[in-house]
């Protein structure tokens, strides 16, 4: 997501590089570069407007003229106005004083609520609370079936109508499913509602009497951020139609541009409290306005990264890795090969890569990373003897026809794999030592 805006917005910066001092010209000719990359981004024009004006206004104070390197200044701003078109402050969820917390979701038929109900309630167990599902999607064919396998999957259970408590209402259905919490001491009880393919006064109705009948404490609009600006058309209709307290983007990982992420916020006044970022009920996170501009800017995510690190590995090894990757150990073929099979068991190994610092320029590669590709190089370690793991340097020719033979690879194979592993110590150990401790390496190069 954003690689068009992020590459846009780098290389504005890389054009102020050695710049001593920003005269009124270069800042006029930096806030058109950035307004025009946020249009082409799809953001909408108040969004657009509000971020340009900011940047220009601060471009011009003291900030940056008494600044040693006005371009990192210029870096700040952006990030900064960023984090503030993102929503500024991350925002938790708010529960209810007198349990159960209901949070009802809304927004359109393939949103992708449903999925979305799944993911919370797997994240809320995380949290160590109680949810239940509540299937009050009675208008697409088979969306309490579906409610009921992602419940399954994620381990929560699922109240569905059945006769005597609301066949065919969808109302009825919320109610007695709320009962039911207050009743079995569930803590928090998400409500799946319907949506229509568009916006329609029926829909807004049937959630409206949702609302009313629940009493939410959080309604959350679901929306597809690959609709782009239209998410915005969308969000206004439901803030009057329904009213809601938070947003949710989903199908954050198909969205290239970036335009719902940063324009919802400054069109609808509310606050994002959850991304959706794929198909499977691990493709969810807190949203967090601050991280999410790391990487527009391309700095990685490195907080997203850890946390999502600490999640596959136990403390031990995340400590182990830490000391490695900071140097103070030896970070051998072998242990590359241990982090890619964990690396894989999180999920898209992709993405992981993608939120490391200075990725932009390697995303191309990303683009083209085969996940077998974990297999080969599996392959390929584990015909290699202890010792060559431990020290790759002493494999040489003959070696490397061994390796090749015993792992059904050529001896090209072999050495684009020493290749990469000596690029991937090489980075971690850049990683280690400026991008973690908050530099700015991929923006400024
Ligand atoms: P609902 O009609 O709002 O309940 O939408 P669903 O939950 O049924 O989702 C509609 C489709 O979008 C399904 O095929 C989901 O698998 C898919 N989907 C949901 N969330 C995401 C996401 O974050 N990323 C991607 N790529 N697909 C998603």
């Amino acid at each position: 997501m954003f690689a068009s805006l992020s590459d846009r917005l780098s290389a504005t910066f890389k054009s102020l590089r050695g710049k001593g001092r920003l005269s009124e010209a270069d800042i006029e000719t930096t806030v058109s570069q950035i307004r025009r990359a946020l249009l082409d981004a799809d953001v909408a024009v108040p969004a657009v407007r509000a971020f340009t004006s900011a940047v220009r206004e601060r471009a011009s104070s003291a900030e940056v003229s008494q600044a040693l390197n006005p371009a990192q200044q210029i870096v700040k701003i952006v990030n900064e106005q960023l984090i503030e078109i993102l929503g500024g402050e991350s925002r938790e969820v708010r529960f209810a004083k007198h349990p159960p917390t209901v949070i009802m979701l809304a927004g359109l038929q393939g949103a992708g609520k449903t999925t979305l109900a799944g993911k919370l309630g797997k994240w809320l167990k995380e949290e160590g609370h109680t949810p239940l599902l509540v299937a009050s999607d009675l208008q697409r064919p088979n969306a309490v079936t579906q409610l009921q396998v992602v419940g399954g999957q994620a381990g929560v259970p699922v109240w569905a109508p059945e006769p005597g408590n609301g066949v065919g209402n969808p109302i009825e259905v919320a109610r007695t499913g709320v009962a039911h919490a207050r009743e079995k001491y569930y803590d928090v009880v998400v409500v799946d509602t319907a949506g229509r393919l568009g916006v329609d006064a029926e829909l807004m109705q049937q959630a409206a009497d949702i609302r009313d009948a629940v009493n939410p404490d959080e309604i959350l609009f679901v929306v597809d951020a690959m609709i782009g600006q239209d998410a915005v058309t969308t969000a206004q209709a439901f803030a009057d139609g329904v009213g809601f307290t938070g947003v949710v983007l989903s199908k954050l990982d198909g969205d290239a541009r970036g335009g719902a992420a940063l324009s919802i916020r400054t069109v609808t006044g509310k606050p994002v409290l959850f991304a959706s970022t794929g198909e499977k009920l691990t493709d969810f996170e807190r949203f967090h306005p601050d991280r999410m501009a790391s990487r527009i800017l391309d700095m990685g995510d490195v907080l997203t990264l850890i946390e999502q690190a600490e999640k596959a590995f136990d403390e031990d090894q995340a400590q182990e890795m830490a000391n490695k990757i900071a140097g103070d150990g030896d970070f051998t073929l072998q242990d590359f090969l241990g982090y890619m099979q964990q690396m894989k068991q999180l999920g898209s190994m992709k993405k992981m890569l993608g939120m490391l610092p200075g990725m932009g320029q390697m995303r191309e590669q990303l683009e083209n990373f085969d996940e077998r590709e974990v297999v080969r190089v599996e392959a390929m370690v584990q015909s290699m003897t202890p010792g060559e793991r431990q020290n790759p340097k002493i494999i040489n020719g003959s070696r490397r026809s061994r390796i090749a033979k015993g792992s059904g690879s050529t001896v090209s194979e072999i050495n684009g794999l020493l290749d990469r592993f000596e690029q991937a110590k090489t980075m971690m150990r850049s990683m280690a030592r400026g991008g973690m401790k908050g530099g700015m390496p991929g923006a400024m190069g």
